[in-house]
């Protein structure tokens, strides 16, 4: 076996005292506060063998990385008819895009743009009997910890500032793709990406991911194809405008969010997640792009 822990040491030692050109993102108040000068990085092995460093087990906002979650219990509930109302392509534009308004029939690109989660988020809505709650506890069971929370302060900040998704949830609506209101949809939508969790945590709610369809517990959630088609567009809409360059730089499915998280998986080997809060233009975290493309660079481990 590689020797994973010197690897990660030698990753964060590296990018600790590089200059970090990122900036934390600010159009949602509560995340401006954030200290750019964090960095974890945790890995996990289908083995169930775990190696963490720097600040791996401290909680941040998960933000957009919880779009996996949604589309998964999306499917988990409505399993192909999920995709008469959002489809699959990379969209090739940033994350707030309002990109309906180029297709014209009201179905986003994908699961993992904002406009494609709130449609997940309605769906989600239609489907559970206390939608917030229920997802919280689908993330829970995923990661075997009960201890995973709302942030109420940055659901709040969200809800005061967040203009770009209320536009793109009307313009659902006046597609007609959106069954509830608009308020309930954004709130639940707001809610499932402040949700609180560490590197060590995330790497917890992939693997099932990783290990087609069953948790650590060996509980099976999702179904062979399920898994399949997730990672697919983990691979190809995971990184607003730039899937394709973490396909390149990185090679592996994943997700990553404005608070800073990225969470990638080699399916049957591992799950990492990696945490700095400064971003790239492309709001993807500056030093978790780096972290990652020198951690299937050294480990010679990724999907290509
Ligand atoms: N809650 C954020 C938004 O909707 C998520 C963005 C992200 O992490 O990509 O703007």
């Amino acid at each position: 076996m590689q020797d994973y822990q010197t690897i990660l040491e030698e990753i964060y030692q590296s990018l600790k005292n590089c200059e970090n050109t990122g900036q934390v993102a600010s159009y949602i108040p509560e995340l401006a506060n954030a200290d750019k000068n964090k960095l974890g990085l945790h890995l996990q092995l289908i083995t169930g063998e775990n190696f963490g460093v720097g600040n791996s087990s401290e909680k941040f906002s998960i933000q957009s990385i919880s779009k996996v979650f949604s589309l998964a219990l999306a499917f988990q509930h409505i399993g192909n008819d999920l995709l008469e109302r959002v489809d699959v392509e990379p969209s090739g534009n940033p994350f707030n895009h309002l990109s309906l308004l180029e297709q014209e029939d009201g179905i986003p690109r994908n699961p993992l743009i904002n406009s494609g989660a709130i449609v997940v988020a309605d769906v989600l809505l239609s489907n559970l009997q206390n939608p917030k709650q229920d997802f919280l506890e689908f993330v829970r069971e995923l990661a075997h910890d009960d201890t995973i929370e709302f942030n109420e302060k940055i659901a709040e900040s969200e809800r005061k500032t967040g203009f770009n998704n209320y536009a793109a949830a009307n313009l659902l609506k006046a597609y007609g793709n959106l069954n509830n209101k608009v308020e309930d949809v954004l709130d639940f939508y707001f809610h499932q990406c402040s949700i609180m969790m560490d590197c060590k945590q995330l790497t917890d709610a992939f693997f099932v991911f990783a290990n087609k369809g069953c948790c650590r517990k060996n509980k099976q959630h999702l179904t062979d194809s399920q898994v399949k088609r997730v990672n697919a567009i983990m691979l190809t809409c995971g990184f607003y405008d730039e899937a394709g360059e973490f396909a390149f730089e990185v090679g592996l499915p994943g997700k990553s969010g404005v608070g800073g998280g990225i969470v990638a998986l080699l399916p049957n080997e591992f799950i990492i997640a990696t945490w700095a809060p400064a971003l790239n233009p492309k709001g993807n975290s500056y030093l978790g792009m780096q972290a990652l493309e020198q951690f299937t660079t050294k480990t010679k481990l990724s999907i290509f």
